[in-house]
């Protein structure tokens, strides 16, 4: 079977470390298999995305040389690997679980409904609900005001995923409380929709990613095979982290691409980093993407943990 991978960024800002470090791995681990690369862009949270940096994470995978078979613009079957260009796709997919009575608005308050369009990384909570809104009579839906949002009317069971760094997990969904939101209020789709609609219907066979999302994949996996699609294999990264604790992004200055860059780093010192980094580098130095390819994954020791330190 020939793998696929996706790298999935979210135009919030310009690529940083952090970034690079989960399109580098994925990048490797497919190229190391003969594998199909793709590049999506998970843009729905209109609020935060921007067309800028879109175009920087471009210019810093091509700058990086890291190449994707599919990608936006490039020709590929599964329509636009752009989400807010894929609104259609998604919108079938609720009227057919909304027909199906797979689906029921909840009318809860904002405080109580939060983090759903972008996807929960470290310290952000899954959202537990209470079933508050589950078996509302049709008669007391009428009586409300306020747009509701759409839940998933999970179904009590256990969900089982294998991922290549923790192996089997298996967690149990509950009725109520694993109801996650799948369509804002204000119409715009969730993030666990988006993702796995695309994850299933682009035949991923493995997602590589920070394992602050590992709280999310049962409700993933769930909805994959809800929807019809087989679910991927995961594996899911240790994060990198300064020496606070706290994961690369944003808020640490210094680590975009583009910096580093123009700073004099070349692609080849930042590879150097990123293979010291996973483990399989003792002594930093300039390595090429083809010299990345011979080092295999079982030499990169760093990837068993949680956090590795970089800053
Ligand atoms: N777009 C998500 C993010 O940037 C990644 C989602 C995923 O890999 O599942 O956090
Ligand atoms: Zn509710």
């Amino acid at each position: 079977m020939k793998v696929r991978t996706r790298f999935a960024p979210s135009p919030t800002g310009r690529m940083h470390l952090g970034n690079l470090w989960i399109a580098f791995l994925n990048w490797l681990w497919t190229k190391q298999r003969g594998g199909t690369t793709v590049l999506r862009m998970e843009d729905i949270d209109k609020d935060r995305c921007r067309k800028e940096f879109e175009e920087g994470i471009l210019e810093d995978l091509s700058w990086m040389g890291l190449t994707f078979d599919e990608m936006p613009g490039k020709e590929h079957p599964y329509g636009s690997l752009i989400q807010s260009e894929r609104y259609g796709f998604y919108g079938d997919i609720l009227s057919s679980m909304e027909k199906k009575g797979d689906l029921y608005p909840c009318y809860c308050s904002r405080s109580r409904i939060h983090k759903i369009l972008s996807a929960p990384h470290e310290g952000e909570e899954v959202p537990v609900y209470d079933g508050h809104c589950r078996s509302l009579t049709a008669e007391e839906r009428g009586a409300m005001t306020k747009k509701p949002c759409l839940r998933v009317r999970m179904e009590e069971g256990d969900v089982t995923f294998h991922d290549l760094f923790y192996g089997d997990e298996t967690r149990h969904l509950s009725a109520g409380k694993d109801d996650f939101v799948i369509r804002r209020a204000d119409g715009l789709v969730a993030y666990q929709l988006a993702v796995s609609a695309d994850d299933g219907a682009m035949g991923m066979t493995h997602v590589f990613r920070g394992c602050d999302l590992l709280p999310s994949t049962a409700y993933q996996v769930w909805l994959i095979g809800k929807l019809g699609y087989k679910a991927p294999t995961y594996g899911h990264l240790p994060l990198l982290v300064d020496e606070k604790g706290v994961r690369l992004s944003k808020r640490q200055h210094g680590i975009t691409i583009r910096e580093l860059r123009e700073k004099g780093y070349t692609p080849e010192d930042l590879i150097g980093l990123l293979l010291h980094w996973a483990g399989a580098l003792k002594d930093i130095r300039p390595v090429s993407l083809k010299e990345a390819e011979t080092v295999p994954f079982e030499r990169m020791s760093g990837l068993k943990e949680k956090h590795i330190r970089v800053l």
